[in-house]
């Protein structure tokens, strides 16, 4: 008996109740019954986002509405800066040179983050930049950056916007879209959100609608402007993925049911698991500042990361991510965000010892489980 459980920062587990009503009967996205679900669903993120500004939803995966940010602010040879430490730092990058931005790039090592310090010091040296690109939580290698931080410094810059690509930080760390000054927020559904992959979201400050109307950047499909006068009337400008958006409307109601709050301490509860566990197995974690949204732990040779995510697959149906790029053989990603409990995080970390026991020598078994058991007992002791 081999039960299927993905354990990767994105697809993630889908919520029950989203499964139900993807199952159900098709509705019409221009009749009155679909467009109440898609207005409540719009509050809905509004209220997970912690802002009081449009937030526009995209039929596409996250990378679209990444796209739509820069098409939407900027125009061809504007200046900016993009904090990259891994592989979705370059895609900023890759999107920016596409557009014919020209780019500064903060480069770190992969496991490192982009301080708020480093971003006040070019900002300093050209008050011009227009937008500052960066991500909440990079995927690729669990680094976490200080976005209240970043929101605090790039506000101080008056011809600056600050883009974030929170796909793996909302629902996952604490993010206030308002408070943080925050000018673009960018979310994606299947991350913390418990429904498949095929909708995007993006928060747009009133100085980023500013902005966008100067974008002389050709546009379509993710024209801003066109799709916010349609779902300020509770459409979108396209047929949008229905069935997803019942969906998203059912997970964001299990969400706000116990609070965003609520599932950001569960994400963090599980990564402070996942890292004991790690320790005490000998392995470094990968990210210097890593993430509550997903924990990436680094292998050390002689064992390798893909034999260990080969052999969970196998013997237990167990999904977890690997390296990408130059990380792969190297690291082991397990996710942390949306919809996973203690039992699902405990069931894996001991089939990663098993795993263990396989790959290694003298491998103690249990000692991961026991160290993540004991993070899990004391936070039952104090709540
Ligand atoms: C998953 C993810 C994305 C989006 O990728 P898509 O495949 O386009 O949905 C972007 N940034 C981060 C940090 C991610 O984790």
């Amino acid at each position: 008996m081999i039960k299927k459980r993905i354990f990767t920062p994105g697809p993630t587990p889908i919520h029950p109740d989203a499964s139900i009503t993807m199952a159900g009967p098709a509705l019409h996205h221009r009749k009155s019954e679909f467009k109440e679900i898609f207005r409540q669903t719009l509050a809905n993120l509004k209220a997970i986002y912690k802002t009081t500004h449009d937030v526009l939803l995209f039929s596409s995966s996250g990378t679209g509405a990444m796209e739509s940010a820069v098409v939407n602010l900027l125009s061809p040879g504007a200046r900016v800066l993009v904090g990259s430490a891994g592989k979705f730092g370059e895609r900023w990058e890759a999107l920016c040179r596409q557009y014919g931005m020209r780019s500064t790039v903060i480069r770190k090592e992969y496991g490192d983050s982009i301080g708020a310090d480093e971003i006040a010091a070019h900002l300093e040296k050209d008050p011009q930049i227009e937008a500052v690109f960066v991500q909440g939580c990079e995927s690729s290698t669990g680094a976490a950056m200080d976005l209240q931080e970043i929101g605090r410094v790039v506000a101080r810059f008056p011809n600056t916007l600050s883009v974030v690509d929170a796909i793996t930080t909302l629902g996952a760390a604490p993010l206030h879209t308002d408070e943080w000054k925050l000018d673009v927020v960018i979310g994606g559904s299947q991350k913390a959100f418990m429904i498949p992959p095929g909708l995007a979201f993006v928060s747009v400050s009133p100085r980023a609608w500013e902005k966008s109307r100067q974008s002389q950047t050709l546009r379509y499909y993710f024209d801003w402007k066109r799709e916010q006068e349609n779902q300020s009337k509770n459409q979108s400008a396209f047929t949008p993925a229905v069935n997803l958006v019942q969906a998203l409307h059912q997970a964001t109601r299990f969400i706000l049911q116990d609070g965003v709050d609520d599932l950001v301490a569960n994400a963090s509860l599980l990564a402070r698991m996942t890292q004991q566990a790690a320790q005490a197995w000998g392995f470094p974690l990968f990210a210097r500042n890593p993430a509550p949204a997903l924990t990436a732990i680094a292998i050390p040779p002689p064992l390798d990361a893909e034999a260990l995510v080969a052999d969970l697959h196998k013997s237990f149906g167990a999904a977890v991510a690997g390296g990408q790029g130059e990380m792969k053989g190297k690291i082991v990603r397990i996710a942390h965000l949306g919809y996973y409990d203690a039992i699902d995080l405990l069931g894996l970390l001991g089939a990663i010892e098993c795993a263990l026991s396989r790959l290694r020598r003298g491998h103690e078994l249990g000692a991961g489980v026991a160290a993540a058991l004991r993070v899990l007992a004391d936070s039952r002791n104090t709540s």
